[in-house]
């Protein structure tokens, strides 16, 4: 356990200070009847800032507000050369407010601070500017036709890349920062205009971005900010019969009763969801790189990560000298705040997570799982979890099965690839997963025979903007960043002239 903490800024303190509510058309506006909500620093379990949720009214008001700056064309009618110069303007002063957002990430969602600046701010910033870039590069085909009639008329065909209109972005709590821009970046580099729903845990950094936004040359209405809950707030945007594409990313769960509600309105929709993501640690594998990959890969941002690795399955010649190994690391980490740069495991986002992860644990405890550390939370104020190491497990326990999001780490053992590969693929997640190993033929042959979105070699947990992201099977419909972002942010529209 450590104690120190860095200290706030006074920028940080001031946001903090203010009662925040929805962005909708430039500014943020109090509603009529929203009700309270506190936010919690889930280090201290303290009050640290409060916001006023959206009413109807206010959702029915950010609509119209994107709807109008959409038809406009304030922004969707600016070449494409002006958005990328916005939107680069707005990368930099996100850079300039970087320890400011990192700060009030760490505050508000419990992450370290290392984490915050390297990922929230630093991963975004690279992101940002990628995604300005597109603004100068979207592009249709001309296509070579073959009507027969008239006798003798002459066609010519392409295809345009248009904006998609209304965006609803809804973002979950472990990243919120940064998955605001994976959907804000994208969105507005096609033409669109955004309303971003960020998870009711975690509101600030979306708000401060908003502003930053504004400030960059982004108009009025482009980008707004919903606060409100999920159930409430949430659902009326996604079945609002305006908004032309959601972008949701979050529980499968919650993802199904997104989707149908979208489809309902025939709204267009990306689903990025859960995962229970396997690492494949073969034989011949450098277990200490193997076991640095799954502390990195397992217990980044305490395991609340949708692509973290959380199924270890280990060859068996090895499976003693990794837990061993792995255990001993888990066990030395330091437990404190995130604003505690000595810290390496800090709390989980709200209390209700931490009971969930620790529901989690009593589960395995009764299906006869063997803790080799961890287990319980530390004597500590916030929502702190110790980080666990699992074994003596089976493919059909629930800490094999399900999705804990937390600082939870199962391993298990194999005999051959075969069955190694049946126990990956025996999930209804297929979001991520890694292969430990320096035996390239052996690698390339089961690549493709793996049911996930990315799959990593010898690394589990980078992303790049340049990479599409997203799921096979239960992890989501369609896939985000790089060109498939911006097919998911236009629509296609084929024009034939006769001439
Ligand atoms: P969640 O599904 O509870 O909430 C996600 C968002 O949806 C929040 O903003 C919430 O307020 C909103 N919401 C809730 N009910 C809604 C409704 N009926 N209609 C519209 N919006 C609604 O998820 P969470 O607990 O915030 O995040 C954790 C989950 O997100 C994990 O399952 C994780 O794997 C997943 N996740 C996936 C990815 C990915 O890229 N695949 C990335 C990060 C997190």
């Amino acid at each position: 356990m450590t104690t120190s903490q860095i200290d706030t800024l006074a920028s940080v303190e001031a946001f903090l200070a203010r009662t925040h509510a929805s962005f909708i058309d430039g500014q943020q506006r109090q509603p009529r009847t929203g009700a309270h909500q506190d936010l919690f620093n889930p280090a201290t379990n303290r009050v640290i800032s409060r916001v006023q949720q959206a009413d109807a009214h206010q959702v029915e008001l950010i609509v119209q507000s994107a709807q109008q700056a959409f038809k406009s064309g304030i922004w969707s009618g600016l070449a494409p050369a002006q958005r990328e110069r916005i939107l680069l303007r707005f990368a930099d002063l996100v850079e300039a407010h970087g320890e400011e957002l990192a700060q009030l990430e760490t505050l508000n969602q419990g992450k370290s601070i290392h984490l915050a600046r390297a990922v929230e701010v630093g991963a975004s910033l690279n992101y940002m500017r990628y995604m300005a870039g597109w603004a100068t590069k979207i592009e249709g085909q001309t296509l070579d036709v073959s009507i027969p009639v008239p006798a003798g008329a002459r066609f010519n065909a392409y295809t345009r890349r248009e904006a998609a209109g209304v965006i609803a972005g809804i973002v979950p709590w472990n990243f919120p920062l940064m998955i605001a821009l994976w959907k804000v970046m994208p969105a507005l580099a096609c033409g669109n205009t955004i309303i971003i729903k960020p998870a009711d845990e975690t509101p600030l950094t979306a708000l401060r971005l908003a502003e930053l936004a504004i400030e960059a040359g982004v108009p009025a209405g482009v980008f707004n900010v919903l606060i409100g809950k999920g159930s409430e707030a949430g659902a009326a945007l996604v079945a609002h019969p305006k908004v032309n594409k959601v972008s949701f990313t979050g529980s499968t769960a919650v993802g199904k009763q997104v989707g149908v509600a979208a489809l309902h309105n025939m709204t267009r929709f990306t689903l990025e969801l859960g995962g229970k993501n396997p690492m494949l640690v073969l034989a011949d594998a450098d277990i200490d790189k193997a076991v640095a990959g799954a502390i990195g890969g397992g217990l980044l941002n305490q395991g609340q990560v949708c692509a973290a690795a959380s199924r270890l399955y280990v060859h068996a010649s090895r499976h003693k000298d990794f837990v061993e190994a792995l255990t001993a690391q888990v066990s030395a980490l330091k437990i404190g705040a995130g604003m505690d740069p000595d810290a390496q495991i800090n709390a989980l986002v709200s209390r209700k997570q931490q009971d969930s992860v620790l529901r989690y644990l009593d589960i395995a405890r009764r299906e006869g799982a063997q803790f080799t550390t961890g287990g319980g939370k530390p004597d500590l104020p916030g929502y702190f979890v110790q980080p666990t190491v699992l074994s003596n497990l089976q493919q059909h326990m629930t800490s094999v099965q399900e999705e804990i999001f937390g600082p939870v780490l199962s391993v298990l053992p194999f005999d051959d690839v075969e069955q190694a590969l049946d126990m990956l693929n025996d999930s209804r997640y297929g979001l991520t997963a890694s292969i430990w190993s320096n035996d390239l033929g052996r690698v390339m042959d089961l690549i493709p025979r793996i049911e996930a979105g990315t799959v990593w070699v010898n690394n589990h947990v980078p992303v790049d903007p340049n990479l599409p992201f997203g799921g096979y099977k239960q992890s989501g419909i369609g896939r985000e960043f790089g060109r498939a972002a911006i097919e998911g942010f236009t629509e296609t529209k084929s024009v034939c002239i006769t001439y």
